[in-house]
């Protein structure tokens, strides 16, 4: 057995009224909806609200000191039930909130260095104005007697206690429709093209969700959230690398070989970056902090060169060629062998 005086942190002798003030702030501090995906705080709950379910109600509070209470079951809707009850509000399960939605924005590269205000499209469920809601003319069902949940008595190990669930022949809302209303079609919503202005932050990456609160559809038990999912539109010159910024720079041979000066078009304008003499292909030239920016720094500007050898020559050129191969050695084919060795394939 749990010692339910100690999951609730009071002493043996509390009062109802410390008892109560001790699971009121328990149960805030360890409720799922602050905790999401929090197994240990649901768990942690579930005990508070069981250990509150036995010790705020006189009786079983002293069949549980005498140590004559067995292991009570709980359904996880009536956990809920009991913290809607002390703090004063239905449960969620009677009044649904709206479901959670999801959009896209696009933005280019550059809006990632200072961060953007970008207008995001949407459609989203809002009550129908014809009906008010309502999704027609209501009439309370019958199962359930419009209170949109069934009791069914269950014996226990000790005591026979009562579970509830929701009501199956109106799903739990109480009431059935006696005539659907044309315009939302008894669905009590209609569709609704929205506009929301979101903050995109500075380096953001490409998927990156922005939850939106209260921008979801909306329902009586309150609006679902908005998840606004980011693109970047490719550049035409620049790769990213996480906070870093790739630029793939081609230069000719003679350029490699003997340096020269170049313009690198960074995000922010021109940069002008000096090749030196006898630059390789895949060479790197890393210019710092003109990357993206990202917490506490921002990434760099990645130049790796790419040797472009000309695939047409001029004559003068070809000729130019030889000399500089002759000049260092090196043993090249010669003059008229391919076109040669072409007309031979070609027989
Ligand atoms: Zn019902
Ligand atoms: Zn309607």
């Amino acid at each position: 057995m749990k010692d339910y005086y100690a999951i609730l942190g009071v002493g043996r002798e509390a009062t109802q009224e410390e008892i109560k003030k001790a699971y009121r702030r328990l149960a805030l501090q360890y409720h799922p909806d602050r905790n999401p995906g929090d197994k240990e705080a649901e768990e942690r709950f579930k005990e508070i609200n069981e250990a509150y379910a036995i010790l705020s109600d006189p009786e079983k509070r002293a069949q549980y000191d005498r140590g004559l209470l067995g292991a009570p079951e709980f359904q996880a809707e009536d956990l809920f039930d009991l913290f809607a009850q002390v703090f004063g509000f239905r449960s969620g399960r009677t009044a649904p909130r709206g479901e959670d939605l999801e959009a896209q924005v696009e933005v280019a590269l550059e809006d990632l260095l200072g961060g953007k205000e970008v207008e995001v499209t949407y459609a989203r469920l809002v009550p129908c104005e014809s009906c008010h809601g309502q999704g027609g003319k209501r009439v309370a069902c019958p199962t359930c007697g419009g209170r949109g949940v069934v009791e069914t008595y269950r014996q226990g190990l000790f005591s026979g206690f009562v579970t509830r669930s929701t009501c199956p022949h109106c799903k739990g809302q109480g009431y059935l429709l006696a005539e659907a209303c044309p315009t939302c079609r008894g669905r009590g919503r209609v569709a609704r093209e929205e506009r929301v202005r979101v903050r995109i932050p500075p380096g953001m990456d490409e998927g990156q969700i922005l939850r939106v609160p209260g921008y979801g559809n909306l329902a009586p038990g309150g609006p679902g959230d908005l998840y606004v999912r980011l693109r970047i539109r490719p550049h035409p010159h620049l790769e990213r690398e996480g906070p870093h910024l790739v630029y793939r720079l081609r230069i000719g041979l003679a350029q490699a070989a003997l340096g020269t000066r170049v313009e690198v078009p960074g995000l922010s304008g021109p940069i002008p970056l000096d090749i030196p003499p006898g630059t390789g292909h895949g060479e790197v030239f890393e210019l710092p902090g003109e990357g993206l920016p990202y917490p506490g720094g921002r990434g760099a500007l990645r130049v790796v060169v790419e040797l472009s050898v000309p695939k047409h020559l001029s004559p003068k050129a070809k000729e130019l060629l030889r000399a500089y191969a002759e000049e260092v050695g090196e043993k090249v084919a010669p003059e008229g062998f391919w076109e040669k060795l072409k007309g031979l394939f070609r027989k």
